[in-house]
């Protein structure tokens, strides 16, 4: 680090203000966490000169031995953790597996059956601005109003209706499990091709504390920084007999080289995530998520969908009177950052938003359990309520002791 500091001050201060940030602050962002020293040691390594277009044997470059050996490996640990047939880890993001999958399996003008954006899909899932809602008919499904769970009877009419091609579940603001199996049931009903995009909770599943969508899906794509807890990046894991055809939508379709820094930090990734220690981390990752969203009910917010089976929740902020965003920024500054979230069937602009949606991925790495989650859940409550900021310096020295005793990346 004193090399950078010497070679360029400026980004050196930033990196060491960023650390400053995550280390005093609340961190929960529920699509965030703290990686290792190991998994940040690969991602500033050498490897990141490489190039290495193509797979590990295949390559269109010389000198690839060892970025082979990393990948090899890296694919190895994947299929084994994940019992799957076939996995690729060069995705360099969730949205660049994503954009793999609907290239390996359908042709533009093809139609998806996804879930809607403001129900909790994620953009590549069919919205007008991205490639997704740009190049394909997108047909989106949503919950039930009523407890705000997938409606499953809509997602079957709408398949049967649409014939879709391709279907896609998994989401990004969807505090619930995920029926695979009835996923799965609708898409063989219409002869479409099941992707589930597990990028929010694949990281539960590695830890075996939420049910894999692997037997079920045909392809499984997902983000590796997540829960995971890997460097930032994407993967796909499928069936043999789609491996041809993932492998070459992702190269030489969709990417040019991969980041083969990246795809050995995925590997080192997926080494910790098979430890029994992962398994106890993403099982408290999703008991502290149930202990902050009861705690968040009690501070006045409400629940969606009445609670979480996973490491997010999203509270409807309604009835304090006070928006999302508003929420977002009175928290930012007491210390705690989250975000402001659309909540089903919100009546408020998606920039304005009526929810907040938090997870415990970062908090749980750092070592907080459920004791911790209600005291998070008082500073989150008193923040919200704190209008004019006359209590956000107090808040804050309160995140300030609490992070402090379970500190991020603590000083050696
Ligand atoms: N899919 C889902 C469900 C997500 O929640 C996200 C990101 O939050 C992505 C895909 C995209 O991942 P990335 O930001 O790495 O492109």
């Amino acid at each position: 680090f004193s090399l950078l500091q010497r070679t360029d001050p400026d980004i050196a201060d930033v990196v060491l203000g960023e650390l400053a940030r995550q280390r005093a602050g609340l961190q929960l962002i529920a699509s965030e966490n703290f990686t290792s020293p190991a998994v940040l040691a690969v991602l500033g390594s050498t490897l990141s000169n490489k190039y290495a277009e193509g797979y590990p044997g295949r390559r269109y470059y010389g000198g690839c031995a060892q970025v082979d050996r990393a990948e090899e490996i890296g694919l190895r640990r994947a299929r084994e953790l994940f019992g799957a047939e076939h996995a690729n880890l060069q995705p360099h993001s969730g949205a660049s597996a994503n954009l793999a999958a609907y290239a390996a399996l359908l042709v533009p003008g093809d139609t998806v059956l996804a879930m809607s954006l403001p129900h909790g899909g994620h953009l590549t899932h069919g919205s007008r601005v991205n490639f997704s809602g740009r190049w394909f008919g997108t047909v989106a499904y949503g919950v039930r109003e009523k407890d705000e769970t997938i409606d499953y009877d809509q997602v079957r009419d709408l398949a049967l209706r649409h014939r879709p091609k391709m279907l896609i579940c998994g989401a990004t603001a969807y505090p619930r499990l995920v029926d695979f199996a009835l996923f799965r049931e609708i898409a063989d009903e219409v002869g479409a091709y099941l992707v589930v995009d597990a990028a929010h909770f694949i990281g539960l599943v590695a830890g075996g504390a939420v049910p894999s969508p692997v037997p079920y899906a045909d392809v499984v794509t997902c983000t590796t920084h997540k829960v995971l807890r890997g460097p930032r990046g994407g993967m796909i894991l499928c069936r043999e007999e789609l491996a041809e055809r993932i492998d070459k939508a992702v190269f030489p379709f969709c990417q040019g080289g991969p980041l083969m820094h990246a795809v050995a930090a995925k590997a080192v990734a997926l080494r910790e995530a098979a430890q029994p220690a992962f398994a106890s981390y993403a099982r408290q990752v999703v008991a502290n998520a149930q202990a902050l969203a009861a705690g968040l009910e009690a501070e006045g917010m409400r629940a969606v969908s009445g609670g979480t089976d996973t490491h997010l929740a999203l509270l409807d902020l309604r009835g304090l009177g006070v928006s999302g965003r508003d929420a977002e920024t009175r928290c930012e500054r007491a210390g705690i950052t989250l975000n402001k979230n659309a909540i089903p069937f919100d009546p408020a602009k998606p920039m304005i938003a009526s929810g907040i949606r938090v997870g415990t991925p970062a908090v749980t790495t750092q070592g907080m359990t459920e004791g911790d989650m209600k005291e998070i859940a008082t500073l989150v409550g008193r923040a919200v309520r704190d209008t004019d900021g006359s209590a956000a310096r107090d808040i804050a020295a309160v995140v300030a002791d609490l992070v402090a005793t379970h500190p991020a990346y603590p000083e050696r």
